[in-house]
């Protein structure tokens, strides 16, 4: 619109300079480009020397300026200042000094905030993957996840993706205060106590966290934050100290014999005790149907009764002779730390629970912590 107008009054201004008009219509003229003399200008928006987008009238310019600084405002902040990283101005153009296409406001600051003047979107639909929408959009997944900055391998329907990369054409730098509500964290204070065991723990009083309201100065470019100061905290709640009583009792140690019994029903081993695929076996498996009942292959005192990571449920017989034995994978527990136990009493169920292919009891012997062949001993 603007270009076309600017086009008509050209051709008329040469028109007369060819001088075939009479004097009278050269006044008309004259006349017409005083009326309206922002047709045969514009103004360009310059960040560091470089004309980014060119508009009708120097009002127009000034407020796509304004428009790109509040695009970066948070709201509820209290603005400090907002400026330009680069040299950012507007000037005027002429209109045969380039090829820059006019924009309208709306278009310019797009076109500066995205560094794109159309920019593509896509609504995720049902059954699409990143995949499908990269490649249909002649992108790589990997282009097209720097362009969505978060969004990973997966997408939910009517998600709206970026279909370019954005890319800024000056740096909005901002700087605001804000006020932000921050958990704070509770104190933990240990009790001994000798009702629990040694590395056992129980919470006595249960703390709560606090808050404070913390003010902050930030300062974000192009929304991205480059510093935080801290200007004030408020507390507006304490938080409660927990309390954690720490077991003292040390496991009183049941002698065994020294002569471990079988611990299950019948021998199947399904793997035995040493290397095994570059790795090393610690104990023997024994294969068993779930729920079958695991026995204490001495007497002794259970240290560990609790699930214990690849082990799954695990029940540890310290027998006070430097003997301990390992019984691991269990589908139940039936026994607990402290508790003395008598060789072939029932402890627990095989089971399959932990890091476990098949229903099995992974038996192990250490003496003196060293792993042995369970076998050895029966
Ligand atoms: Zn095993």
């Amino acid at each position: 619109m603007a270009i076309g107008l600017g086009l008509a009054v050209v051709v008329l201004v040469g028109g007369v300079a060819v001088g075939t008009a009479a004097r009278g219509n050269e006044e008309v003229a004259e006349a017409k480009l005083a009326e309206a003399p922002e047709a045969t200008e514009t103004w360009s928006i310059l960040a560091a020397g470089n004309e980014i987008a060119r508009l009708a009238s120097e009002e127009d310019a000034k407020g796509v300026l304004e428009q790109v600084k509040a695009a970066y405002l948070t709201e509820g902040t209290e603005v400090l200042e907002v400026s330009f990283a680069e040299e950012v101005v507007v000037t005027q153009s002429a209109i045969e000094s380039g090829d820059q296409p006019v924009l309208t406001p709306e278009e310019a600051v797009t076109l500066i905030l995205t560094g794109s003047k159309e920019p593509k979107t896509y609504v995720v639909q049902g059954g699409d993957t990143v995949w499908d929408i990269a490649i249909a959009n002649n992108l790589s997944p990997y282009e097209l996840m720097e362009m969505n900055p978060g969004v990973e391998d997966k997408v939910s329907i009517g998600q709206i993706l970026n279909l370019y990369q954005v890319k800024p054409y000056v740096t909005v730098r901002t700087k605001e205060v804000l006020t932000a509500q921050v958990r704070v964290e509770y104190p933990v204070q240990y009790e001994n106590t000798s009702n629990l065991y040694k590395g056992q723990s129980q919470v006595k009083a249960a703390g709560s966290y606090g808050s404070k309201s913390v003010r902050s100065e930030v300062v974000k470019e192009n929304g991205q934050v480059v510093t935080a100061t801290v200007l004030e905290e408020t507390v507006l709640e304490q938080p409660v100290t927990q309390v954690t009583l720490v077991g003292t009792r040390t496991v009183p140690i049941t002698t065994g014999t020294g002569q471990l019994g079988i611990p299950v029903t019948n021998i199947e081993i399904s793997s035995a005790f040493g290397s095994r695929g570059g790795s090393r076996h610690l104990g023997v498996d024994l294969r068993m149907p779930k729920g079958s009942p695991i026995m204490a292959a001495d007497s002794g005192t259970v240290t560990k009764a609790a699930y214990s990571g690849s082990f799954g449920n695990l029940i540890i017989i310290n027998h006070g002779n430097g003997m301990e034995t390992y019984y691991s994978h269990c589908n139940t527990i039936n026994v607990s730390v402290g508790q003395t136990v008598t060789k072939g009493d029932v402890i627990g169920t095989i089971g399959s629970s932990g890091n476990a292919t098949g229903n099995h009891l992974h038996f192990e012997v250490r003496v003196n912590g060293v792993p042995q062949n369970p076998v050895n001993y029966f």
